[in-house]
């Protein structure tokens, strides 16, 4: 049952959004724009590399997923626009190839590293 969730969210995700199936889903606060599909996989927006016309500096055939989750998250509804600027914590590759959806349901994806806090980071 776990494997078949799995399958059935790469099959919905992978055509739309290009998902990598990182099992931590984040797709409400950027736009609509997984920031797996940056070659530097970051999560908390551009690196210092984006070059003036606003393409990768890894892969200069692309816009920077940053720039594209900006402007795409303007659009979204609230509080999914607010949460744009929210502190991403950092991806758990122990999850990576697992459903977000069952993370999301089980709180498995709000698991964060020891001594990370978003609220002491922030104030
Ligand atoms: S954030 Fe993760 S689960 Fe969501 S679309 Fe991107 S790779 Fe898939």
């Amino acid at each position: 049952m776990v494997k078949l969730l799995a399958t059935i969210e790469h099959a919905v995700k992978k055509p739309i959004w290009d998902c990598r199936m990182c099992g931590q889903c984040v797709l409400h606060s950027t736009g609509l724009t997984c920031p797996m599909t940056c070659p530097k996989t970051l999560r908390n927006g551009p690196c210092g590399g984006v070059r003036e016309d606003g393409r990768c500096e890894v892969r200069p055939e692309m816009r920077c997923v940053w720039l594209k989750a900006q402007t795409r998250s303007e659009r979204m509804p609230r509080p999914w626009r607010e949460e744009f600027d929210d502190l991403r914590p950092p991806v758990d590759g122990r999850l990576r190839g697992t459903s977000s959806w069952l993370n999301l349901l089980t709180g498995r994806d709000r698991v964060t590293p020891q001594g990370w806090d978003a609220g002491e980071r922030e104030a």
